[in-house]
């Protein structure tokens, strides 16, 4: 017999979590929810604190399956084995990456700062009620992705919802954002590789393949004289995948800025072009903190 999935990209953030959760109680059609890999820190928290159920872990496609893709629009993002007929539906914010599929398909994507928004607003749509849990985790996905608002993929339409899903929920934002900023700056006991791995997407294009990792954090710190390590990790990396670039910005939050890693002259090229920053190993790019918005956008024209 054939199952459905609702899984979101790999490198799971909250955001794909939360929405693969809910949207296979908005499709209600036995779909069960699943994650591409490990939870990240920041969603472990959210889910013990809202205790939502960790959904189960997908590796790979098994077989006989189809999918609803959350939180990513294309199969380079996705667990491998997933081919274009098995895919029932996508909702999505994200950038479009060429996904071409035999047969039509429910495709909702919207410029909002997460994939939480626009599952919410379908709900609202259809008239149906949110429950109390659902609109925790929703909030939880909007917080995440928005960094509680401040990033500048957040859209009047994140901060409506979010008020509307702060009611259902009674959840204080303030308290809920500041835990998980502090379970998403935890790094005890990560290696680097563990690090720059954690949220690390692929890329396509102009026939040239680019690895861009991300961290956020409330304290860059601890990562005071770490460059070196993060640049061998980062070369390691670049050769187990073959990519043509590879970059990883760590990302300060609350100073709103991405110290911006450049493993060789052919990065630095790049980021020169994008960002008009040029140096050695690491660069400081101010007010930039979302990768989907102010990275990969400037990074393809540059290439
Ligand atoms: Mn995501
Ligand atoms: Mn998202």
């Amino acid at each position: 017999m054939t199952k459905k999935f609702v899984i979101g990209h790999k490198n799971p953030d909250t955001d794909s979590v939360v929405s693969a959760i809910v949207f296979s109680k908005y499709l209600k059609n036995g779909s069960i929810p699943a994650i591409a890999g490990e939870l990240n820190r920041e969603t472990r928290f959210v889910l013990d604190f809202l205790k939502g159920k960790k959904p189960k872990i997908l590796k790979k496609a098994p077989v006989n399956s189809q999918f609803y893709l959350v939180d990513h629009g294309g199969l380079e993002q996705s667990i491998p084995g997933i081919n274009s007929e098995d895919i029932l539906g996508v909702v999505d914010h994200h950038q479009m990456f060429g996904l071409t599929t035999v047969e039509p398909l429910f495709y909702r994507t919207e410029v909002l700062g997460s994939t939480s928004t626009l599952l919410a607003k379908m709900f609202k749509e259809k008239g149906r009620k949110i429950d109390k849990k659902s609109a925790g985790l929703l909030l939880s996905g909007i917080i995440s992705d928005t960094l509680n608002f401040t990033s500048k993929t957040t859209t009047t339409e994140d901060k409506k919802i979010a008020k509307e899903l702060v009611i259902i929920s009674g959840i204080n934002i303030k308290e809920l954002a500041q835990k998980m900023f502090d379970a998403k700056s935890d790094i005890s006991g990560m290696s680097i590789r563990e690090i720059v791995l954690s949220d690390y997407k692929e890329y396509k294009h102009l026939g040239k393949k680019i690895g861009i990792g991300v961290f956020e954090t409330v304290s860059t710190t601890p990562f005071k004289e770490k460059d070196e390590k993060i640049l061998k990790v980062l070369g390691d990396i670049k050769k187990e995948s073959k990519a043509d670039f590879v970059f990883f910005g760590l990302i300060d939050i609350l100073k709103k800025e991405t110290f911006f890693y450049l493993l060789s002259d052919k990065e630095d090229g790049i980021c020169k072009k994008a960002f008009g920053v040029s140096g050695k190993n690491v660069v400081v790019l101010k007010g930039i903190t979302s990768r989907k918005k102010q990275l990969v956008p400037y990074i393809f024209k540059s290439i």
